[in-house]
């Protein structure tokens, strides 16, 4: 066998890859016949690609390199753990100070009673456990019947079985038999294009109400939680009108319902505090965290848990459920190691504060692109809807993507990482962001708008 490096012929490693290796979330065959773009490097903000072309990262990895890319300090902390301990289980009674000091530092940092921490391996995995353990809480409270769980369209929690089934993407649904049963889904606070003539507020509370409507037909003896990302994330960076949260929170108070917030992607900073619940004033009894916990240089997850829920389960004998990688010593001392760097280096503050005002100032005058009929960030996420026609909030004629997808085509082609949902650009760039890597953003989307703008002239789209 040849010995695969950086430094082969990109055609060559991309024949490879399209030979044995399968892509998450990806057209197998559409991607064996145009190749991989193969990233070989990366440094702060900027990747390098195979052909040497250096890449404006937009998007922060998939949301996680909070830190910014090639710190020393993280490859050292996870050598110096790999020579001490590179693994030992958390099962049958055993610990280890990673594990012991990263729950204390996540206890510390995580808001009101959330003092308690099951790790898991990434954000999907860590929402199985929310669903075990939401249901084996209420049965260890007496109340067996209450196990449904309440979720959004258009969420994303994750892609294991119930991950997936606890998120609300057609897409997904449409393959594998999902959702599983026990798992429903109202309609979700997305204003811009499901608003109507109603004003954000009116909708905000109508589209929180129909969680109250759907406790009362399932009934609320049957119900154990209601889930959701602060801020959609994957479905398109969707921000709520700001009714929305406040009448969530009353309801599920007023219903004897746990509210488990999804903050794989708000967690650690990106809405400028250190969880996305601080800055919507959402007081959740589980949090959902990845991603930014160790800003993806390791994978893990964790759900953090109310004190009273981790209380009831601790009374009610062995909880039937772990992961050989929960609290694996490597990656809770790489995600120690982030966190300090992350408090450090006021990364938080340079989203509230700093350049975060300037990326909410820079992208919000993309609106007056003939493009763009919407552009809006809440720290350190953006997104921008586009549109043939501004006053109506239209979608284009084309299949919803098409146009979204030529555009993050001449994202791609100028080299800046900006995503596509749908006909929605987002973006999610690192915490180390500058106003110069705003400056850069901003110049190369504006370019890359104008290019869009001219295809789809050409083709018939506009
Ligand atoms: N929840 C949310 C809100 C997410 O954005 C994601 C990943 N994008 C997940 C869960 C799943 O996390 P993972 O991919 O680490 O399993």
């Amino acid at each position: 066998m040849n010995m695969i490096t950086n430094h082969m012929p990109t055609a060559e490693l991309q024949a490879i890859d399209a030979a044995h290796h399968m892509h998450p979330f990806t057209d197998g065959a559409e991607l064996a016949a145009k190749g991989a773009r193969i990233i070989t490097r990366a440094k702060g903000v900027m990747l390098t690609d195979s052909e040497g072309e250096e890449i404006l990262d937009g998007m922060a990895g998939l949301w996680c390199v909070n830190i910014g890319y090639g710190r020393e300090e993280m490859a050292e902390v996870a050598a110096r753990q790999m020579r001490e301990l590179p693994f030992y289980n958390t099962f049958f009674q055993t610990s280890h100070v990673p594990a012991i000091a990263l729950a204390q530092r996540i206890a510390e940092l995580a808001p009101g009673d959330l003092n308690h921490v099951f790790f898991a391996s990434g954000g999907s995995d860590a929402n199985d456990t929310n669903l075990r353990l939401v249901r084996h809480y209420w049965a260890a409270k007496g109340k067996p019947s209450k196990t449904v769980v309440i979720s959004r369209k258009n969420a994303y929690h994750g892609s294991t079985m119930a991950g997936a089934s606890l998120g609300g993407m057609g897409g997904m649904h449409a393959q594998g038999g999902l959702p599983i049963p026990g798992i429903v889904h109202i309609n979700q606070p997305h204003w811009y294009a499901e608003g109507g003539e109603m004003s954000p507020e009116e909708f905000g509370l109508a589209r929180a109400r129909e969680l109250e409507a759907k406790i009362a037909e399932l009934g609320e003896d049957n119900v154990a939680a209601f889930i959701a990302e602060p801020i959609q994330g994957a479905g398109g960076v969707i921000i709520p009108p700001e009714t929305y949260w406040p009448e969530i929170q009353r309801i599920c108070d007023a219903h004897e319902i746990l509210l488990i917030a999804d903050e794989v992607i708000c967690g650690f900073g990106r809405t400028g505090n250190w969880f996305g619940s601080q800055t919507l004033g959402i007081r959740p009894h589980i949090m959902t965290v990845a991603k930014g916990l160790s800003s993806g240089y390791v994978p893990i997850g964790a759900s953090i848990v109310w004190d009273e829920v981790a209380d009831t389960v601790a009374r009610a004998g062995d909880f039937n459920h772990g992961y050989t990688y929960s609290g694996h010593p490597v990656s809770c001392a790489v995600a120690l190691e982030n966190l300090r760097i992350i408090e450090e280096e006021q990364l938080i503050e340079n989203v509230a504060t700093g350049t975060g005002p300037y990326l909410k100032e820079k992208w919000e005058q993309l609106a007056d692109h003939p493009l763009v009929g919407e552009a809006h960030t809440r720290g350190f996420m953006g997104t921008l809807a586009l549109t043939p026609d501004k006053a109506r909030r239209a979608p284009f004629e084309a299949a919803e993507g098409t146009v979204g997808l030529i555009c993050r085509g001449h994202c791609f082609k100028g080299n800046l990482v900006m995503r596509h949902v749908g006909d929605r650009m987002i973006i999610a760039p690192p915490l180390i962001f500058q106003k110069s890597d705003v400056d850069l953003l901003i110049e190369r989307a504006v370019k890359a708008l104008d290019l869009t703008l001219a295809e789809i002239k050409d083709k018939g789209l506009y």
